[in-house]
């Protein structure tokens, strides 16, 4: 099937593109992106005209920053494509309830993807969790935004998330690990003084079933990533390690699952299924937890960010 990829920026070279060349179900018909490109591919600057010359690409799959995703997302979708979008699906919730709403009226598919979803040992931690008492739940997603992502100002303006950039990810895998909902109950959130999003936050959960639930995120780790959620229970305890593609149980490594593709491979196979079935697959769990921390959280003042 033919598809399209917007947004020709950090995570489409460093993922959609190897994953949709590695594909069966896929071939790269075109990009849309004011400067990037990809070798061999046609390429656009303007959405519409990449539209318009090539109605074969059924499928546009949107790798831009949250903000300016939208109005793609809208133009695409209206004209009757189906869409595929980067975490976080929006830079609001409203904005996601418009266009899942606009693609139920074009009955085009909508995924709104959550790669650390797709890592290999969500679905053996979500197994694990399904039957057993939580105690306390703790997450640490700890690492440097100067290497993860240099000079990207994006991730700082209205809008960008800040630390909760990759702080979603740790929510998408709470969400879909923990097998009953959890709310935010308090949040502290470290903005640098010259900058419109935080850098740290510390939040926590309310659990039905009384267990601890928090969350660490700080993106001034000097060392190696933290990428970790570790849950005590009354039967044992499991860590979730490197955003998901490892795991323990009482310290013993659980083998990764035979056949498992990894994230974004995991992602592109899960739209071909969305198209052959049609519909939208859009969880807006992960960014209800984020919004409920901006209007929540505490606003602490921290020493100005510089890249
Ligand atoms: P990026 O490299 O800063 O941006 C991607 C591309 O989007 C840019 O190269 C740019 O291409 C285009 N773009 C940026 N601002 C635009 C604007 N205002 N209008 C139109 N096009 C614009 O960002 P990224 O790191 O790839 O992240 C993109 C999305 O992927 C984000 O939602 C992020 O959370 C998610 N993501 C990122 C990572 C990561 O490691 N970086 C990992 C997983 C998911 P042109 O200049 O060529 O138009």
């Amino acid at each position: 099937m033919d598809i399209a990829l917007v947004g020709i920026g950090k995570i489409a070279v460093d993922q959609h593109v190897p994953a949709i060349a590695d594909s069966p179900d896929w071939t790269l018909a075109a990009t849309v992106s004011r400067r990037g490109t990809v070798d061999g591919v046609a390429a656009y600057t303007d959405l519409g005209a990449m539209l318009e010359a090539h109605p074969e690409v059924r499928v546009v799959s949107l790798c831009l920053p949250p903000v300016p995703r939208f109005d793609y997302a809208r133009q695409a979708i209206a004209a009757g494509r189906h869409v595929m979008l980067e975490k976080p699906p929006g830079a609001t919730l409203a904005e996601c309830h418009a266009l899942a709403a606009l693609a139920a009226e074009q009955r085009v598919c909508l995924f709104a993807t959550w790669h650390s979803r797709a890592a290999d040992m969500v679905p053996a931690a979500k197994a694990w969790l399904a039957d057993k008492t939580l105690r306390r739940l703790q997450i640490t997603w700890k690492e440097n935004v100067r290497q993860w992502h240099p000079g990207q100002d994006w991730v700082f303006d209205p809008g960008g998330l800040g630390v909760f950039d990759p702080g979603i990810n740790a929510l998408s895998i709470l969400t879909e690990i923990l097998p009953v909902p959890v709310h935010l109950t308090r949040a502290r959130l470290m903005f640098p003084e010259n900058r419109h999003t935080p850098i740290a936050a510390s939040c926590t959960f309310h659990h039905p079933g009384g267990a601890e639930v928090g969350m660490e995120l700080d993106w001034l780790e000097p060392g190696a990533p933290a990428w970790r959620i570790e849950a005590e229970t009354e039967e044992g305890t499991m860590v979730l390690d490197k955003g998901g593609a490892e795991m323990t149980v009482n310290g013993t490594p659980v083998a990764r699952p035979e056949g498992a593709l990894g994230e974004y491979p995991t992602l592109y196979a899960q739209m071909a299924r969305l198209v052959k079935t049609g519909g939208t697959d859009m969880d807006l769990s992960p960014l209800r937890h984020v919004a409920d921390a901006f209007m929540l959280g505490e606003r602490i003042t921290v020493e100005g960010f510089e890249w």
